[in-house]
């Protein structure tokens, strides 16, 4: 089952649960628009390469359509779909005001030198502008994108249009009109709805040994907050491998290393790889890298009472089915990592505004949104006879939308 076929049978599976048309169901699982788009390069040798890129703006019925852009050499237009379509579903569940969106180029950046990183993303944003706007469609940072390829994007875009347009990206240096606490963002709300989930169980997030995968800005920031929770971070790894430790590690001290030696591994002698953190015995288990690591291969190894879903898309149907009757708690990546587009909507809107808050607003405002979203969704799960935490989410969602799009309804 490829990315985009598992978000379908997610949303025919809610469809079901809240008694949603067939015909609503197939107009939903049908992007608003699919672009794909030729990203000719310059390369520093004068050679020229040309790259693929995608947009998929997935459903506008509750807004502009809102996502990230992500870098990786496995990117196809059937990934980007499904991420565009989590994308609608995660907006709704913090009720901002967006569809969701989705973008990356198929290119593997480790090979590319910064200059051709620039041109890459200026030539890539030159082709999407007619499709993007600050009232139309607003990029972010996804894998390997970061808050200097937001300023070229949107550098490039306001050149396109002769003045400056903040609102155009969100992610941005705050010298741009960024927000504080967007970078942190994703995994603070991670660690937020690791721990409502975690006293749901009657687990208390002090005593929770955690072990996550990714160790890139996800990653990271669910570990360091998590760990002023006064969790204990027992074990991370990144693309090279992962590291070990029963008393716990401090996450500001592993990134150091990482920033140091290009990866965690070897921060404790204790190595591991990636499959050997997925099926360690602990509390709760982070997937914060990419799509499909927990999946027919691995699910009968895995050993933690809790999951949280921080990448998109990180556990297969087949996988979750079983994790159901093995876990305790399979907590949904639509609430898992919402925290992200939520202060993303909060640049956003400081940006129309041209008025910028405290970090202590925005780490507040962020707070109450996702406690929120967390207490509709377990009142969904109550309403429908106790489902599933993944299907309670995409019901919570598919109603909000369902119910935009019927008071909208179909043009002409
Ligand atoms: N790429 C992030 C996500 O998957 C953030 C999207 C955004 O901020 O628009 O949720």
């Amino acid at each position: 089952m490829n990315p985009y076929e598992m978000a379908c049978y997610q949303l025919e599976r809610a469809a079901e649960i809240a008694g949603v048309k067939e015909d609503v169901v197939e107009y939903l699982k049908v992007p608003d628009r699919a672009v794909e788009v030729k990203v000719p390069v310059r390369m520093d040798d004068g050679s020229i390469n040309v790259f693929t890129g995608y947009r998929v703006q997935h459903c506008g019925v509750r807004g502009p359509y809102k996502g990230g852009i992500r870098y990786h050499p496995n990117v196809t237009m059937d990934e980007v779909k499904a991420l565009a379509m989590w994308m609608t579903w995660k907006c709704a569940v913090v009720n901002i005001p967006y569809g969701g969106g989705k973008g990356g180029v198929r290119v593997d950046v480790k090979m590319l030198s910064r200059s051709e990183i620039e041109r890459l993303t200026r030539r890539f944003t030159a082709m999407l502008t007619p499709f993007i706007g600050p009232e139309r469609d607003i990029p972010a940072p996804d894998m390997y994108t970061d808050e200097q390829i937001m300023a070229w994007m949107m550098d490039t875009y306001s050149v396109y249009q002769g003045y400056s347009v903040p609102g155009i990206v969100t992610g941005k240096p705050v010298s741009l009109g960024g927000s504080l606490g967007r970078t942190s963002a994703t995994g603070r709300g991670v660690a937020i709805i690791t721990r409502e989930s975690a006293k749901s169980i009657g687990m208390d997030i002090k005593d929770a040994d955690i072990a996550i995968q990714g160790f890139g800005n996800v990653g990271y920031w669910t570990a360091k907050t998590l760990f002023e929770m006064g969790a204990n971070i027992v074990a991370v790894s990144d693309s090279r491998g992962g590291v070990y430790s029963e008393e716990g590690m401090n996450p500001d001290e592993l990134l150091e290393f990482k920033r140091r030696t290009g990866s965690v591994v070897g921060f404790t002698d204790n190595i591991i790889s990636n499959e050997d953190l997925l099926t360690m015995k602990v509390d709760i288990l982070i997937p914060a890298a990419i799509e499909n690591v927990i999946n027919a291969s691995n699910m009968s190894k895995i050993n933690a009472r809790m999951v949280v879903e921080a990448a998109n898309g990180p556990i297969v149907p087949k996988a979750e089915e079983y994790l159901n009757k093995k876990c305790e708690l399979v907590v949904p990546d639509i609430l898992a990592n919402a925290g992200g587009v939520v202060v993303s909507y909060f640049e956003w809107v400081q940006d129309l505004e041209r008025y910028f808050w405290d970090l202590d607003r925005v780490n507040a405002e962020l707070e109450k949104i996702l406690v929120k979203a967390f207490e509709r969704m377990i009142n969904v799960k109550k309403e429908y006879g106790n489902i599933l935490w993944r299907d309670a989410t995409m019901v919570l969602a598919l109603n909000s939308v369902v119910e935009a799009l019927k008071m909208r309804g179909i043009f002409p």
